[in-house]
């Protein structure tokens, strides 16, 4: 069986490891093969395996990190496995810290904002990410996967309804790789927002791929702003290992302010720190400031190596003085909706890792469950695929579905669920899978905004402008209102001879439109997603959005794919086939199910 999987992070690299050497497994990753979000995780990873810890603990504070909006059966499996995926890790290489430094003692289990056991495993101090995607890496070198380093994916390839292919582009020439599974793990959308942890890879490619190829995406509107990043350009992520240490944060007059806002206080959960901290920044006009000056020098040092380093860049002496925090957009909940196997709605596309929406993390992410999703879920992806080529068909499977959803368009035709009262439920346009879309004109023109009309380029610094002013960390109606109008009169074509850059700002821009139609249609606060005109939970909000795209707007049909290669010889010769995708036996393929079926408002 050939598999492509796109993107070199944990989520990638395990599921080439799982799938083995019996398949032929090729990876294709737009920068070098480490650079990803995965690289610069600090904090650890959340697994359930120190004495006295339970699965079931560790089920319960996810569920209540997510707002109601976690799917049970997905944090079960989560939970459940995790310790399994724990024990890969270290087989592959993954050296735990150890208490003491003791290679036979119990692991250092640190303790993060909103879980109620020290079980967050890490290594090399903060270095956790690191270590993981090194020791994946090397373990793949030592596989027989093929790996296309700066080879960037454009589009998904879907014949007759499956997926069969990505179009890609390598030295500026454009090929098509023929699969009989793609799996993306192409990661977040940090570089939607101006202030963000992530590096520049997170442009959502592979989420803007998959919903124009027709696939079903869902929480998108569910970004989490991590509270503690350096409010220094590059936004370097604090953890929230170091507020679990004792770090606190401080207002200009010196106050401990999250302790009035919170019974937590700095270990509250992720949103509510963020939020009070630009709250008071808004307030004060000043910054605040992270003080973890208690925790000692040699004990930051040791305990956070990387941090320290950053710290020091920047000119700042931690251990002896308060450093400025702000927020910044961090980790995406949302994605390509998923089953419990990786199995997304277009039969052959599989989705694992920050690019997916499991429906593990709801509306807020528990601190260090997403190394553990991605390891999860990448093995349980990598068994669907070799269960598929076992069938007797060859055909992949079809996806069992995402529970729990309501399709955007329904919202914005029905107004709201039933019970949810809203007086602004007119404010959405009435064709909102157009605005997904390719046809911005349609939508502006039912919008009833004369002005957003005119279609013109954005730049990216004007999303990034509007973003964080509109879709950032606190949202209103009005807001949101402005930011779809805006969007709605930006275009941002993309030739056969695009840039990569231009590429990259496109699958934002149409991130964007989902995300702020998302938010707009969810009249409610819930997790990462605060509206100030709507600041309570409402009961009848309480499942999935799903966002597609009309069909009209996939690959095939779309100016914005490269053209393919001619044929097989006018090309550079890709490890995997870069000739026709060949017919595959599609008798057993029905249409992917139909998420409107599985309606639970
Ligand atoms: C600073 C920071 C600290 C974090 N700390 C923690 C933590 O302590 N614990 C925790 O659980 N989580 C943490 N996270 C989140 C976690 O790191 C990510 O959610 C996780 O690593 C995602 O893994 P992934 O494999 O899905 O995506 P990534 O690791 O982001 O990998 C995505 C890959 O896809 C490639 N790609 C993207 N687009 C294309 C394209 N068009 N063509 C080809 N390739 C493409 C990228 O180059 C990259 O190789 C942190 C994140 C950041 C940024």
């Amino acid at each position: 069986m050939r598999v492509v999987i796109v993107g070199s992070g944990v989520a990638g690299l395990v599921t080439a490891l799982a799938l083995g050497d019996r398949h032929d497994v090729t990876i294709v990753t737009k920068s070098t093969i480490d650079e990803s979000n995965t690289r610069y995780a600090q904090g650890g990873i959340a697994a359930a395996v120190m004495p006295g810890d339970t699965v079931d603990s560790h089920v319960a504070d996810t569920l209540v990190a997510g707002a109601g909006l976690s799917d049970p059966a997905a944090v079960q499996v989560l939970c459940a496995e995790g310790p399994a995926r724990i024990r890969d890790l270290i087989r592959w290489g993954v050296d735990f810290d150890r208490q003491h430094d003791d290679p036979a003692a119990d692991f250092d289990a640190g303790l993060e904002g909103a879980h109620s056991f020290h079980r967050i495993l890490h290594a090399g101090g903060d270095a956790t990410g690191y270590e993981v995607e090194w020791a994946l890496v090397r373990a793949v070198r030592a596989s027989a996967t093929r790996v296309l380093e700066q080879t960037f994916v454009a589009d998904l390839v879907v014949t007759d309804g499956c997926a069969t292919g990505l179009t890609v582009l390598r030295d500026g020439i454009a090929e098509t790789l023929t699969a009989d599974a793609v799996v993306l793990a192409s990661g977040g959308i940090g570089q939607l927002y101006p202030h963000t942890t992530n590096p520049s890879v997170t442009t959502g490619d592979g989420a803007a791929a998959a919903l124009r190829a027709g696939a079903v995406l869902a929480d998108v509107e569910f970004v989490q702003f991590h509270p503690t990043a350096l409010a220094v350009s590059g936004s370097f992520l604090v953890s929230e290992a170091v507020r679990g240490d004792g770090a606190v944060l401080r207002n200009a007059s010196g106050e401990r302010f999250m302790v009035g806002e919170h019974p937590l206080a700095e270990l509250a959960p992720r949103d509510v720190v963020a939020r009070a901290i630009a709250s008071e920044m808004a307030r004060t006009g000043k910054p605040v400031v992270l003080d973890a000056t208690a925790i000692g020098a040699a004990e930051l040092e040791r305990r956070f190596p990387t941090i320290s380093a950053a710290a020091r860049e920047h000119g700042f002496d931690w251990a002896h003085e308060p450093v400025p925090v702000a927020p910044a957009a961090h980790y995406w909940m949302g994605g390509v909706a998923t089953d419990l196997d990786g199995r997304t709605s277009i039969p052959g596309l599989f989705a694992v890792g920050e690019v997916s929406c499991t429906g593990v993390h709801g509306a807020n992410r528990l601190a260090s469950n997403s190394l553990l999703e991605s390891l999860v879920f990448a093995h349980r992806a990598a068994a669907a695929i070799r269960s598929d080529a076992a069938a007797p068909s060859g055909a992949p499977r079809l996806w069992s579905g995402l529970p729990n959803t309501v399709p955007l368009e329904r919202l914005a035709r029905a107004g709201v669920p039933a019970g949810a009262e809203s007086p602004e439920s007119d404010g959405m346009p009435a064709t909102v899978t157009a605005f997904l879309g390719d046809s911005v004109t349609t939508v502006a023109t039912e919008a009833g905004d004369a002005s957003a009309r005119v279609t013109r380029e954005p730049s990216r610094a004007e999303l990034h402008t509007l973003m964080w002013r509109d879709a950032g960390v606190h949202r209103d109606a009005a807001g949101l209102r402005e930011a779809r109008d805006t969007l709605a009169g930006w275009d941002l074509p993309v030739a056969a001879d695009a840039s990569i850059q231009r590429r990259e700002t496109a699958n934002l821009l149409q991130l964007a439109r989902a995300i702020v139609a998302a938010a707009l249609a969810r009249e409610e606060s819930r997790g990462a997603h605060f509206r100030a005109d709507h600041p309570d939970a409402e009961p009848p909000f309480a499942h999935h959005i799903t966002v597609q795209a009309p069909l009209h707007a996939t690959s095939a049909g779309r100016d914005a794919a490269p053209a393919p290669a001619p044929s097989s010889a006018s090309v550079t010769p890709a490890p995997a086939s870069v000739a026709p995708a060949p017919a595959r036996a599609r008798a057993s393929v029905a249409p992917a199910a139909n998420p409107t079926e599985k309606v639970t408002v």
